[in-house]
């Protein structure tokens, strides 16, 4: 009875979590949702006031890895089934001090597996209820100009943060395993859209460019990564969610591979037709002008891809956005916010 299901989505104020429980809400009104968040810097309960004064959604405010709150919550729902996308999600945050990383992604992870097999086992539900782990193509590692990452793929993880999130895969396909409990994995390329944190490559291109800052692209800017628009990335997850094989791994990919420097000169193109005023008010002739090359991350990946073909065959999932088109919403969205807040500054 689908009326009577509970979902617990974990990590649901930050970018991808906010705009799937948008995304689901609209698509399954009866649904019952608990968010439980830590609203770290990067979580933001505004992301989600389309549906924050829904009945059916609950917001918890508090962390995945704090195994009290976490039995507790089991204990006061009877929840029918798991999303987590509850992570530290910033690879550089991560070269510089991992703890959190492990924190949240491994040992959170952990604890929510733990709960989930405790209370499905006592309800002779462990077979039937998911626990879907929220994933990336970063754990595959780092690819040359040749190939792609497939399901198969052995997990090569190059920085703290791809290591903890492999790490967390891990954890979850044990349980499948040892428990047996119904686990599935999805994971995915880079995603762009709205709600994005500003600490990540689109949303800084844009606030640098309107402050008139310099726009730091790591290295010679030639490190390629897939884009996905994130409504389509809602969509796969949404399918695997409900359709996915058990203990299965799924890959979701935008097959649209760009280097950030591409992406940089995009949104400044883009950003020179919507925002021409500011861009005269800063006497330059293109936003491309603040582009600026930086020492490069350390560690840096330089190239993935993902072949979602498993996906397209078992679920019938293809991303259907046009790049050029989505990039130029997701601008003009930020470009919209940015006047807005400058407004009331
Ligand atoms: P985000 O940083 O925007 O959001 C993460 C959210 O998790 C925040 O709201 C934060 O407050 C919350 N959180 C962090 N630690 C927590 C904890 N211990 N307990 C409860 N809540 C906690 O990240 P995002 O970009 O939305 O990514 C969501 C998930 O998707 C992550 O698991 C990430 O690894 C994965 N992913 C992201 C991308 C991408 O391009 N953004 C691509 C593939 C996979």
């Amino acid at each position: 009875n689908k009326q009577k299901e509970t979902l617990l989505i974990t990590g649901g104020a930050g970018f991808i979590g906010s705009n799937f429980i948008t995304y689901l809400m609209k698509k399954y009104p009866n649904r019952q949702i608990l968010n439980i968040d830590k609203l770290t810097y990067a979580g933001k309960t505004d992301n989600l006031t389309e549906v924050e004064n829904l009945e059916n959604y609950h917001f918890i405010h508090g962390d995945i890895a704090d195994d009290n709150l976490v039995n507790q919550l089991f204990q006061e729902h009877d929840i029918t089934g798991i999303i987590n996308f509850a992570a530290e999600s910033h690879v550089d945050r991560s070269i510089n001090d991992a703890k959190a990383f492990v924190q949240s992604n491994v040992l959170g992870t952990m604890i929510l597996l733990q709960a989930a097999r405790f209370d499905w086992e006592k309800k002779g539900e462990l077979t039937t209820r998911r626990f879907h782990q929220i994933s990336t193509d970063e754990v595959y590692g780092s690819l040359d100009n040749e190939g792609v990452f497939s399901e198969e793929t052995p997990y090569d993880p190059r920085n703290p943060y791809s290591a903890s999130k492999a790490s967390a895969n891990l954890l979850v396909k044990s349980f499948g395993y040892t428990y047996g409990m119904n686990i599935v994995i999805s994971s995915s390329s880079n995603n762009y859209g709205p709600k994005q944190h500003e600490e990540k490559l689109i949303p800084t291109i844009i606030s640098n460019a309107l402050a008139g800052k310099p726009i730091p692209i790591y290295g010679d800017g030639k490190n390629i990564r897939d884009w996905l628009y994130v409504d389509d990335h809602c969509r796969a997850i949404d399918l695997i969610y409900h359709y996915g094989q058990t203990h299965a791994m799924y890959n979701v990919g935008g097959n649209n591979e760009k280097t950030n420097i591409e992406i940089a000169t995009q949104v400044c193109e883009i950003l020179d037709e919507l925002a021409y005023n500011i861009k005269s008010v800063l006497s330059i002739d293109s936003f491309k002008d603040l582009i600026t090359f930086t020492d490069d991350r350390k560690g840096h990946d330089r190239r993935y891809a993902v072949d979602a073909t498993k996906l397209t065959n078992e679920l019938g999932w293809k991303p259907t956005e046009d790049f050029t088109e989505g990039l130029r919403k997701t601008v003009e969205g930020y470009v919209q916010k940015w006047q807005q807040t400058s407004l009331t500054r």
